[in-house]
């Protein structure tokens, strides 16, 4: 492939028939390109080329297996694992690390590979070839390093393809939650505001003309006009207990968004969590500075990590579920008016158990509980 691509870039320039400066401009670029490239391995392969080009010129991608030569440890899995003999094991020496590096250096400045070359029709239901979710850089970096862990033992290999999917499961369903809240306190601003302008009668034309005449020449605020439309008709009372709570709802909405997207670590909310129980896990993944997780961990003895999982779980969701009762009132709010009178018990009872069948919401990542 990479004869090819250096080929074409050859063919381009004969057939080129710039002058001048852009001449010299194409020429430096596309030569850089090859340099760049290198001896870098590309290929076309059946799905991301034959079958993308067959249904639109241009489409095909090309295809690359790049080994990470910090974190491998030669367990073979992925040799095992790829058909048609596309991975072989070979001797380990200088120049195979070099070439290692050299290509896990282009990878890393390469983008990720857009979603429509994932081969993955539906995830939650496990249908399409799930390995492609590694394509996606995210997930595939959900998980890195790891170096204390044994020569040829595939347990990181089993480990990080346990957060890859945990990652390419969860963290759409957590974007989509955060557009659903990004919606909602939108609609509850603009709702307070109209319910607020309902206050002041401005279907008096003639005292609207009256108040912009007072004002004439100085700065005509909403707080003066409404004033002065007040003296005239005073009005709906607001109601005080209305607005202390949709505006604490607004407030506790506005909160779980920065926990989402910001929190107090400035990095918004770890993707993941998990309660390690001992093992060769706890040795290779605790060994600073190569812990492989960027997210919360700990580590127990084995008779432990279960309660303390189940600690941390209920802990967690307990914290969530208020997240969730606040949006649950919001949504009835603006669908009608939230009572909380009337809708006391089912919020009294809404825990993080029950929240996704109560309230359509799971409190572990805000899906809608499927
Ligand atoms: S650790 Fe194992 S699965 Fe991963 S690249 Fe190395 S040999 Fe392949």
């Amino acid at each position: 492939m990479s004869a090819l691509l250096s080929n074409a870039i050859t063919e381009a320039f004969v057939e080129d028939t710039t002058q001048g400066d852009e001449r010299i401009r194409l020429e430096a670029e596309l030569n850089l390109l090859r340099e760049t490239i290198g001896g870098f391995k590309f290929a076309t392969t059946k799905p991301y080329w034959n079958q993308k080009e067959k249904k639109e010129k241009g489409a095909g991608g090309l295809f690359s297996i790049t080994i990470n030569p910090y974190t491998c440890k030669g367990c073979a899995i992925c040799v095992d694992v790829c058909d048609d003999n596309a991975l072989t094991m070979v001797t380990q020496t200088k120049e195979s690390i070099e070439t290692l590096r050299e290509d896990w250096n282009f990878w890393l400045d390469l983008p990720t590979t857009p979603p429509q070359y994932s081969r993955i029709d539906d995830l939650d239901e496990k249908v399409g070839a799930l390995e492609t979710l590694l394509l996606d850089k995210h997930n595939y970096q959900s998980m890195a390093s790891g170096d204390g862990a044994c020569l040829g033992c595939g347990e990181k290999s089993t480990i990080h393809l346990f957060t890859s999917t945990v990652t390419a499961l969860l963290q759409p369903r957590v974007k989509k939650f955060i557009g659903k809240l990004n919606v909602l306190i939108e609609n509850l601003e603009n709702h307070i505001r109209l319910k607020l302008s309902n206050t002041v009668d401005l279907t008096d034309t003639q005292a609207l003309m009256q108040a912009i005449q007072t004002f004439s020449g100085r700065d005509l605020t909403l707080a003066n006009l409404s004033e002065s439309l007040l003296a005239k008709h005073p009005g709906e009372p607001i109601d005080p207990q209305w607005l202390k709570r949709v505006t604490q709802m607004l407030e506790k909405l506005k909160d779980l968004r920065w926990r989402y997207m910001e929190g107090p670590s400035k990095n918004g909310r770890a993707e993941m969590g998990v309660v390690n129980s001992t093992g060769c896990t706890s040795v290779w993944a605790s060994t600073f500075p190569f812990n492989p997780y960027p997210f919360p961990w700990t580590s127990h003895l084995f008779q432990d990590s279960p309660s303390v999982a189940m600690g941390v779980f209920e802990g967690h969701m307990a914290k969530m579920v208020e997240g969730f009762k606040t949006v649950r009132q919001v949504e009835m709010e603006l669908a009608g008016g939230y009572d909380p009178e009337e809708s006391g018990n089912f919020f009294a009872t809404l825990t993080g158990s029950n929240s996704a069948k109560k309230s359509g919401i799971c409190a572990h990542c805000g899906c809608d509980g499927r």
